[in-house]
Order: structure tokens, then sequence, then C-alpha cells
């Protein structure tokens, strides 16, 4: 970043925000806290990053010490800092009140989980990609070894499930990225309730990149996220970004449409074979037949109210990333 005006040639380093979800993570804190302090001591002191930069970690309404220790740690060490929600209100509430925070005070955030899983070394290559231009940085997962079978396949599918919907979402990304100050003011557009970060940032557009890291085993505790969490999770990425499901039922609809003309034909043959009894062949006709039909109607009525959901998200509907009239001034 080259300031203008007396700061001409003054290379200045980019504040670092990185904001940490902690929901009962009292015994991964301590670990998380001594890592990420290494990570950016030696971070400011190739002066890659500003010596304002801290690690902000977010209380998800935790039960145990975890917001104790927060206030512990951040009274000894300058590089830390912490809010607290007023309750718990899950992983994706919690990083983007977090996110919102933190853009105040940052020119650059990133976002990671408080059980050391995402690589911190990708941070470097983060930073210098932010350095080359690109306003986001997406963490990518080049394995899933660590992860079980049964996460490993359902998380894959998911993915791949999404683009078959037509989501527009990084292959393998949960939540560990990095965003520029001016993405996450535009992301504050964003008024949606129903949260599903890592598909929204692909709308915000910018330019963006990939880094990739290894996903290891949680450091301590359990994972937060438990199946029925998880599924959650996915159910609502997949309601929030796409209406095709609605979709379905208008194609379902025309196909029994489809097959009740054939039990039509079938069914006339058969009374004219004489081979039925008496009320069968109106009855046989009319239930596939209506049933076409209401299916349609059900599909049509959603269509609509698909169209009134995606209003209802008031998204931004464009973003001027460069105005080239602002700049000659
Ligand atoms: N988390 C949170 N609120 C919740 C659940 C989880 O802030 O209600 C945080 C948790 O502390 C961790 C991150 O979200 O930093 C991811 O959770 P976890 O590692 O348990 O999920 P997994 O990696 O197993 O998918
Ligand atoms: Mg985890």
């Amino acid at each position: 970043m080259i300031e203008s005006g007396e700061n001409m040639f003054f290379h200045k380093e980019p504040i670092l925000y990185v904001v940490v979800p902690c929901y009962n993570e009292e015994e991964v804190l301590e670990e998380t806290t001594r890592q990420l302090k290494a990570k950016l001591e030696h971070l400011i002191k190739q002066k890659e990053i500003s010596p304002k930069s801290k690690v902000m970690y977010v209380n998800d309404g935790s039960k145990d010490r975890t917001w104790e220790m927060i206030e512990e740690i951040h009274k000894n060490e300058k590089l830390f800092t912490g809010v607290s929600l007023s309750r718990n209100r899950g992983h994706q509430n919690a990083l983007l009140g977090g996110l919102m925070t933190a853009k105040n005070y940052a020119d650059v955030v990133i976002s990671m989980d408080a059980d050391l899983q995402d690589d911190i070394n990708a941070i470097d290559e983060m930073i210098l990609k932010y350095k080359q231009g690109f306003d986001i940085v997406y963490g990518v997962r080049s394995k899933r070894q660590k992860d079980t079978f049964f996460k490993r396949v359902t998380a894959e599918g998911f993915y791949k499930f999404m683009k078959f919907l037509g989501v527009d979402c990084v292959y393998n990304h949960a939540d560990y990225r990095l965003t520029s100050k001016r993405v996450l003011e535009e992301f504050s557009n964003y008024q949606e309730v129903n949260l599903f970060l890592r598909g929204m940032f692909p709308l915000v557009g910018f330019k963006s990149d990939i880094v990739y890291y290894e996903r290891k085993e949680r450091f301590a505790g359990e994972s937060k996220y438990p199946l029925k969490k998880m599924l959650n999770f996915a159910w609502d990425g997949i309601t929030s970004f796409s209406v095709k499901p609605l979709r379905f039922i208008c194609i379902l609809g025309f196909i029994i449409l489809f097959i009740s003309i054939g039990i039509m034909i079938y069914s006339l043959v058969r009374k004219i074979t004489g081979n039925t009894i008496d009320g069968w062949t109106f009855l046989s006709i009319s239930i596939w037949f209506i049933g076409g039909l209401q299916m349609i109607s059900i599909g049509i009525i959603g269509e609509y109210i698909g169209k009134m959901y995606n209003e209802t998200k008031r998204r931004p509907r464009y973003i001027i990333a460069e105005n080239l009239e602002e700049k000659k001034k």
C-alpha cells in the first residue's frame, strides 16, 4: 500500500486482525495463543504486518472458562484482544460479529478456528497474496486425511451437491480466509440472517485467490459441530443459496403429468379390451392427472416464494470496485 502526499514513498504495513470464534475452547486457548503470538511477532519483525496487528477472540457464549481466559490473555499480551457475545449464537454468527468488529480497526482480517486445525503457517502466504492485490484469499484443504472417513465423504459430497445446485462455492474451503477491509465494508450490506459465510464471500466479488494447506486434527477438546449441527448447517447452505429445490417440484409435476398420459392410454386400452371393473378407468386417470397438476401448481407458487425469498434478503445488486472518476482527483 503506497500512501499519497507526504508519505509518498512510505510503504505501510497493513494492520492484520485474526478473528477466532471460540465456544467452550478452554482446552485449546493456551496453545492457540502461544502459536498465534509467535506467528504475529514473527510477521511484525519481518515488517510484513503492522505492530498494531492483533488476534481477536470472539467468545460465543461459552459455558466454561473461555471468556475469563480471553480477558486474562488480553491483560498480559498486547497482541490479543477479545469480544464476547451476549449468548451462544453459533459459529457463523460469532464469526460475523468478529469480522464486523475487527474491520473497524484492521486493514485486513483473517478468520480461523480456535482448535488449530487450520495450519497457521498459511497466514504468511495469505498476506503475500494480499500484498499482490488480492482482496479475498481462500484457505483450501489440500487433503482431508485427518478427517474421519464419514466427515470427508459427507463434506466433499456436500460441496459437489452445492455446485450442482448452481452455488458458487469454493471447493473444500471452510472459514479460513483472508478478507480486505473493503470486502468487509461491502459485506456489511448483506443483511441476511441465515448465514453461510463461505458461500456469501464469493458473491462480494473482487480479486480472489486460493492458498492450500493441510488440515490437521483438532488440538484438544471435542468438535463443537456434532452431526446435527453439521446437517443444519448444510441445509442452511442449500436453502440460503438456491431456489432450485422449489423448481424440482415443478419439474416433478411435469414428469407426473407426462406419466399420466401413459396411464390414460393404458387405462383406455384396458377399458376397450374389457379388462376392467366399472369406474376404474376414470379413477386411475384422474388420480395421476390431478396429482401432476397439483405438483405443477405448487411448483409455480414455489417459484414466486423463491423470488420473494431472494427479494427479502436485500442483497446488494452491484458493488463498484473501481471508479476512474474518483481516481482522477
Ligand atoms: N464455534 C463457535 N460457536 C459454536 C460452535 C463452534 O464459535 O456454537 C467455534 C469453535 O470454537 C471453533 C469453530 O467454531 O473455533 C469451529 O468449530 P469446531 O472446530 O468444533 O468444528 P469442526 O472443525 O469440528 O467442524
Ligand atoms: Mg475444528
